[in-house]
């Protein structure tokens, strides 16, 4: 299983394509990836290889120089398209690697509440508690935030705002996540080596790490808010 974003300048899917194929070596039995473009996300999914996914790429091209993507090992929910990350609720995207423990207490609450719920992930809960977070007037951040302190699990975790076309938001807690710093790019992976197409400048972040990748650069705070230092090195992984 793994994990791909890019805040880009160039179109974004062929790339996160490629880096998915890069973390293959890890497992997975299904793909997607998600983008924004003129205000909108859109995503493609599939069962299977990434050979799936390239086919369903070609056929319906996935415009956006902003994207996630996903390579899924199933851990609640068959392997399946529906299953498949991104999950999207009211414009917001999430991909996950790992296990949200505490999910199905979550699910119970989030319906009780009116969220419909439309795959059998454990992910799908992260996706609801943003969109109520936002829903209920917190920013992008104030949502993530508040998201991480009711979830519990081994995970990385990233997500978009269709209504934020410039930033990514992650976070880690198990599962690693790399941060990678281009020329006006920025992107995440689970490895520097799934980035080494595109840079070998890598921030690795430590559990308990929020970080927000834009144009600009990284900012990585603690599950309050609070600001931290990481510091980026030079990975010697090669492309
Ligand atoms: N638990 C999530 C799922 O089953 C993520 C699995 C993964 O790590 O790919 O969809």
């Amino acid at each position: 299983c793994g994990i791909v974003g890019i805040v880009g300048r160039e179109p974004v899917a062929a790339r996160l394509v490629d880096a998915l194929r890069r973390l293959e070596y890890r497992g997975y039995d299904s793909a997607g990836v998600a983008t924004i473009h003129e205000g909108r996300l859109d995503r493609r999914r599939a069962e299977g290889k990434l050979f799936n996914l390239e086919k369903k790429l070609d056929g319906e091209p996935l415009p956006g120089t902003i994207g996630i993507a996903h390579t899924r090992w199933a851990t609640h929910g068959v392997p399946n398209e529906t299953n498949a990350h991104p999950h999207f609720v009211d414009g917001v995207a999430v991909v996950h690697n790992g296990i949200i423990e505490n999910f199905s207490e979550l699910k119970d609450e989030l319906i009780a509440d009116g969220a419909v719920f439309t795959s059998q992930t454990d992910t799908e809960v992260v996706a609801h508690l943003l969109a109520n977070y936002t829903r209920e007037g917190k920013n992008h951040r104030e949502a993530m935030l508040a998201m991480l302190n009711r979830v519990s699990g081994a995970y990385a975790l990233v997500v978009m705002f269709q209504d934020d076309p410039g930033t990514i938001l992650s976070a880690r807690f198990g599962p690693p996540l790399a941060i990678g710093h281009g020329k006006g790019e920025m992107f995440l992976g689970s490895d520097a080596i799934a980035l080494s197409p595109f840079t070998n400048e890598i921030t690795y972040l430590v559990d308990g790490d929020c970080a927000i990748i834009t144009h600009k650069g990284l900012e990585v705070m603690d599950y309050e808010g609070k600001p931290v230092t990481r510091k980026s090195q030079i990975s010697q992984a090669t492309a």
